[in-house]
C-alpha cells in the first residue's frame, strides 16, 4: 500500500504539523523538524543531494527552536503527490511527497520500523522503548517504491 493521508493540520501554537495516513497512523511533527528536512536542493546541498528520504541523520540533529524559519506560514498542495510548506522567511521551496513525509516521522513506532531509535526529543516527551524490542522487529512489506 503507498502512503496518502487521509488528513493534515497545523497547529501554529503547538507548533506542530499533523498528518494522519490512510493506514490509520498519525504523525505528528515539530515545525522545527520539518525545516530541518526541508527536502529542497538548496536545503540538501544540491541536486546530487536529493533523496526520497531524510537524511539518516535528521533525528540526531539539533533543531532550531523557533525563529522565523521555524513558523510554518502556509501548506499548498503540490498535485495530488505532495505538499509544499512555506515558512515565514518566505523559504517555499520543499516539496515535501508522502513517502518523503512517511519515512520523516517521528513516533517511536516508524523509528523501530527503520531499526533507529526515536530521537532523543521525542523520548523526552513520549513514551520511553526499550532497544531490545527493536530485535523483535519483523519489517512490514516493502511498500511500494517511491516514484519521485
Ligand atoms: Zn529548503
Ligand atoms: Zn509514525
Amino acid at each position: 500500500m503507498s502512503e496518502k493521508p487521509t488528513g493534515v493540520s497545523a497547529n501554529k501554537s503547538k507548533k506542530e504539523f499533523t498528518v494522519t495516513w490512510n493506514d490509520g497512523h498519525t504523525s505528528v511533527y515539530p515545525f522545527g523538524l520539518l525545516r530541518a528536512a526541508c527536502p529542497c536542493a538548496s536545503c540538501r546541498g544540491g541536486h546530487e543531494n536529493m533523496k526520497s528520504e531524510p537524511d539518516a541523520d535528521i533525528f540526531t540533529r539539533q533543531i532550531t527552536e523557533d525563529n522565523s524559519t521555524t513558523r510554518l506560514s502556509n501548506i499548498v498542495a503540490t498535485g495530488s503527490y505532495a505538499l509544499t510548506i512555506v515558512w515565514e522567511d518566505g523559504h517555499d521551496y520543499g516539496i515535501f511527497n508522502w513517502h518523503y513525509l512517511r519515512a520523516l516521522c517521528p513516533c517511536a513506532e516508524c523509528r523501530k520500523e527503520r531499526k533507529k531509535p526515536p530521537p532523543e526529543w521525542f523520548r523526552r516527551g513520549g513514551r520511553e522503548e526499550r532497544g531490545e524490542e527493536e530485535k523483535n522487529f519483523l519489517p512490514r512489506a516493502k511498500q511500494s517504491a517511491s516514484r519521485f
